[in-house]
């Protein structure tokens, strides 16, 4: 063959390369989600010794963000903030106990920003409001691996779940680059670790047997407040979750090890974050949906990016709203003009930059509430109760009350949140979810219908 034919030959094969994506240079993304893990629970953030070695491992590698909160504290709106690098009341998924709305049909998701340039994405989810039809968070995955339960007890664990991961990778890992969400239920209650991980967290008395704590029934009867569990029960409760999120952990660890067996880890960028944290009484109240205190907004969130990112841990305060914008720059993908975050990248590298108040709201019961942490402050403004002043950098267990002795941080928070607040009027979505009679049910039956579970 001539010198021009072999060149036309080896053009043609580069091309073929490219259409397949074979050589596509992007990284592709894979993003963690662990249901209700709670930052503090992450041995390198302060949690038990030996909880979570997997995970400090990852956040090791990448970079931590000791100070990363979540806009709303349950699954619907927080999720919908991270991929649309929206408010709750700006993408519109959320609602409450009876009344859902699903994410609106105008908003940008990360996912299709990725799709549209060419990545395959995919996402594994456990829970009904991750549904792309009924409340459209995952709507733009080219494919969503949905398994949906009808009780919190039979549900897809997180061995199920990372496999699926793994499987889907390898049969799909070499087309390409592509964006992967695993959601993972677990340590979403009812708290059921298994075996070998509740005789290793489980209170002494409870390493045998089947205890546990967190059945939809339970659940219904404490927000009702005819239910007031004792705190012997409730950190018996935590034990059990201390070992749900030790076998979370294991599988993140199992998942991570399995990218590097593919070598996908090279410069594949892994994200590791939780849609909300859980209440063991820290504040008088137990799971989540109720509050938006610290141990529910609070998350872990690690960024591990070889090559791009250096290790590093950064106490700045960051947003969920924050990922899109940071993932779309590491993958050196264009901004939607929608999203409200700023990328991470700078600041992971150690530059200071303009601080980033975090607004959250969206509670799924209990009174309706807004929070806006700022300059290591935090204000909570709830209908017709007295609002609520902490400062965060010397009280994150938000136990002292400022609001009547620190008028002057109360006044500036007070007025920041305003503004905020005006700024979002013309932006604020939520069309009501229509769910079908069945969904309802089993939203009914698992305590998020406003009524009586079965
Ligand atoms: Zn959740």
């Amino acid at each position: 063959m001539s010198p021009a034919g072999q060149r036309g030959l080896a053009l043609l094969g580069t091309l073929l390369l490219t259409a397949c994506g074979g050589d596509d240079p992007r990284p592709s993304v894979v993003m963690v989600v662990g249901d209700t893990l709670r930052a503090d629970k992450l041995s390198c953030m302060g949690g038990p010794e030996g909880l979570t070695p997997y995970l400090d491992r990852i956040a090791a590698q990448g970079v931590r963000f000791d100070q990363a909160r979540s806009h709303a504290p349950w699954t619907l709106p927080s999720t919908a903030s991270m991929l649309t690098s929206l408010h709750p009341e700006e993408h519109g998924a959320g609602g409450r106990l009876g009344r859902f709305t699903k994410l609106d049909a105008e908003v940008q998701t990360v996912v299709r920003t990725f799709r549209d340039q060419g990545y395959r994405t995919h996402a594994i989810v456990n829970v009904l409001f991750l549904d792309p039809e009924r409340f459209g968070v995952t709507r733009d995955f080219e494919t969503v691996d949905q398994q949906v339960f009808e009780t919190n007890v039979d549900v897809r664990a997180a061995d199920a779940t990372t496999r699926a991961a793994l499987d889907w990778i390898e049969a799909n890992g070499d087309d390409g680059p592509f964006f992967l969400l695993v959601h993972y239920f677990d340590p979403h209650c009812v708290y059921a670790p298994p075996r070998a991980f509740r005789e290793r967290w489980a209170e002494p008395g409870d390493r045998e047997g089947e205890w546990t704590f967190g059945t939809r029934p339970q659940m219904v009867a404490i927000r009702e407040g005819e239910l007031s569990p004792a705190a012997a029960t409730i950190r018996r409760a935590e034990a059990l979750y201390n070992g749900e999120v030790s076998y979370l952990d294991a599988q993140i660890g199992r998942l991570d090890d399995g990218l590097a067996a593919r070598g996908e880890r090279d410069d594949l960028v892994l994200v590791v974050t939780a849609d909300h944290g859980e209440e063991f009484l820290e504040h008088g109240g137990f799971e989540h949906g109720h509050t938006l205190y610290d141990e529910l907004v609070r998350v872990p969130m690690v960024i591990r990016a070889p090559g791009q990112l250096a290790p590093a841990v950064v106490e700045t305060p960051v947003r969920h709203i924050d990922l899109a914008p940071t993932l779309c720059e590491l993958c050196d993908l264009p901004l939607p003009d929608q999203f409200l975050g700023r990328s991470l990248v700078s600041l992971a590298g150690g530059e200071a930059g303009a601080p980033r108040p975090t607004l959250a709201h969206g509670n799924m019961w209990a009174r309706p509430q807004t929070s806006w942490t700022s300059g290591g402050w935090k204000l909570i403004v709830r209908d017709g109760v007295a609002p609520e002043l902490y400062e965060v950098a010397t009280d994150p267990a938000e136990q002292r009350d400022l609001a009547g002795s620190r008028p002057e941080e109360l006044a500036r928070l007070q007025a920041e949140l305003e503004a905020v607040e005006l700024g979002m009027g013309a932006l604020k979505r939520g069309e009501e979810a229509s769910l079908d009679p069945r969904t309802r049910e089993v939203l009914n039956g698992l305590g998020y219908g406003g009524g009586r579970p079965r």
